[in-house]
């Protein structure tokens, strides 16, 4: 873990100091709607430790990862997504478009996403 900012959004809304549109929690990680949704769906997935970037974790994380992505699956497929299609992201650092330093994966559906990405 680098730089990790105990005071960014996401951090604070783990220690319900503001709020948010739950969607799921459990022991290790913690989904909500995004507040400036990009799509119809627009979910986050982070982890209740406190890791700032993607390229943080480490090989003791393996497993936080692997829940996080089955977490973003089980979300996708309880919001009706799994067989139209959805799209899951994870910003790393400023040329990623990471805003939030705090891991996240985004989960995104309900149109047709374009490739390339922006
Ligand atoms: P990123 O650019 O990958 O760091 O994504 C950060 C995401 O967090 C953006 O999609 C924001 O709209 C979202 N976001 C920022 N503040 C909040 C908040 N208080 N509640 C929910 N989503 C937020």
């Amino acid at each position: 873990m680098s730089g990790y900012d105990p005071n960014n959004v996401f951090a604070r809304i783990l220690r319900q100091e503001i709020p948010a549109r739950l969607v799921h929690e459990d022991e290790r990680c913690v989904a909500f709607r995004d507040i400036a949704p990009q799509a119809p769906t627009h979910l986050l997935v982070i982890p209740r430790k406190a890791l700032a970037r993607l390229g943080d974790a480490g090989p003791q994380d393996e497993g936080l990862l692997g829940h996080l992505l089955l977490v973003a699956a089980g979300l996708a497929r309880r919001e009706g997504l799994a067989d139209d299609g959805y799209r899951v992201v994870i910003n790393h650092g400023r040329r990623g478009g990471q805003a939030v330093s705090h891991l996240h994966l985004h989960v995104l559906g309900g149109r047709d996403m374009a490739w390339p990405p922006g």
